[in-house]
């Protein structure tokens, strides 16, 4: 039996674990808390962050991944050195430690992306503005971002004082797109990779409200602009497990990057429902060195919607016996003001009428807040 770690007890881990059933894959998981959403894996807690007790951990694994982006670089270099098969690898997860870092390694590699600049200082912010097209522009802190946190809009430059006084700043130009999208994949170590169909994401105040599968009416032309984008990025970086990538479309069409991701992605639970292979087993089959799982849809479309806040159980029981056809996925999550607690996934022909279901199914389960 395949032996793989996973640092972080979220709800992604969580999700791994009936695939790694399936799998015969034994699942191991590094929580900072007992009491985590992958509780029923945690054979390990403690801080990510100390070096001693990862290695004590990833002793007798045959790799090592992770639900989030969080360990620090010295840690997973550790570990490489003393022999772990780290998946992702150190240096492809360096990209989704730092947005600067990202945004080189993404013009190396050549592949479409907004202007770009990083700014130290405030005498150079007017200078920096006019190189990525003007004001508004988008500023970004290059590390600890989440779900829109640490993205603001600038206007002017005294939009930018406190965060220029604290370090250093990803500036980029202000995307005019019509939508965005996102690009799943999975790669093996020895390079067989395989993408699922682009998605749409929908995003409310910065977060992921929503999401389409598969991202309607692309042509063939921007299906294979995508497709080649997701397979250079995945390839350039060396990435092993799931790879997301967001992406801008623009009204001409052309598609351009935001952010990567190399782990399981919100945009990608749809495909648990959706395709024959569900991100997390992918990216388990893909950790372990296994052959991967066919990525092809199993039903014309899905839709994803995200729950905040908290479940319910007697608003679950609602929302079942309304949409008996919906999936609803609880993280087992405490309850807090717009806190990702799940989400729900509907299968089927039309988009349209499944959004419908999917929003009924949601609402049912916020109405009892
Ligand atoms: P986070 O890491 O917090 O998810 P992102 O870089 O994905 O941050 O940005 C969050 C959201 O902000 C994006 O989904 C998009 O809607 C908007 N955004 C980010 N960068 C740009 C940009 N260059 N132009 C226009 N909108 C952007």
């Amino acid at each position: 039996m395949k032996r793989i770690g996973v640092i972080g007890g979220g709800q992604l881990a969580r999700m791994m674990i009936p695939a790694a059933i399936n799998l015969a894959i034994e699942l191991r998981v590094f929580a900072e808390q007992q009491d985590a959403p992958a509780s029923l894996a945690v054979t390990a807690v403690g801080d990510f962050r100390d070096v001693r007790q990862v290695a004590d951990f990833a002793a007798d694994l045959d790799a090592l991944t992770f639900d989030h982006e969080h360990v620090p670089a010295e840690v997973l270099r550790a570990l490489e050195d003393s022999g772990v098969v780290v998946a992702p690898s150190s240096q492809a997860l360096a990209l989704t430690h730092n947005k600067v870092v990202m945004r080189q390694r993404l013009s190396e590699l050549g592949v479409a992306q907004p202007r770009w600049c990083e700014v130290s200082e405030a005498s150079e912010l007017e200078s920096a503005v006019e190189s990525v097209g003007g004001y508004p522009c988008i500023a970004k802190k290059p590390t600890g971002g989440y779900d829109g946190k640490g993205v603001r809009v600038v206007h002017s430059a005294s939009d930018l004082e406190d965060w220029l006084s604290q370090g250093s700043l990803l500036l980029e130009e202000k995307v005019p797109f019509v939508r965005e999208l996102a690009l799943l994949s999975a790669r093996r170590r020895g390079g067989e990779w395989k993408p699922w169909a682009p998605v749409e994401t929908r995003q409310k105040n910065g977060v992921c409200s929503e999401v389409i599968a598969p991202a309607q009416s692309l042509s063939e032309t921007q299906l294979g602009v995508a497709e080649e984008l997701a397979r250079t990025i995945a390839e350039g970086v060396g990435t092993v497990g799931v790879l997301a990538v967001e992406v801008f479309e623009l009204a001409d069409g052309s598609l351009s990057v935001n952010e990567l991701a190399m782990r399981p992605h919100n945009s990608g639970h749809v495909f648990t429902e959706l395709s024959t292979t569900s991100q997390f087993e992918q990216h388990l089959r893909a950790v372990a060195d296994l052959p991967l799982g066919s990525a092809a849809l199993v039903a014309p479309g899905g839709v994803m919607v995200n729950l905040f806040g908290g479940v319910d159980a007697d608003a679950k029981n609602d929302a079942w016996e309304r949409v008996p056809e919906a999936k609803i996925h609880d993280y087992g999550k405490g309850a807090r003001e717009g806190r990702k607690v799940g989400h729900v996934v509907v299968t089927g022909d039309d988009v349209k009428s499944l959004l419908d279901k999917a929003e009924l199914a949601r609402s049912a389960l916020h109405a009892a807040r």
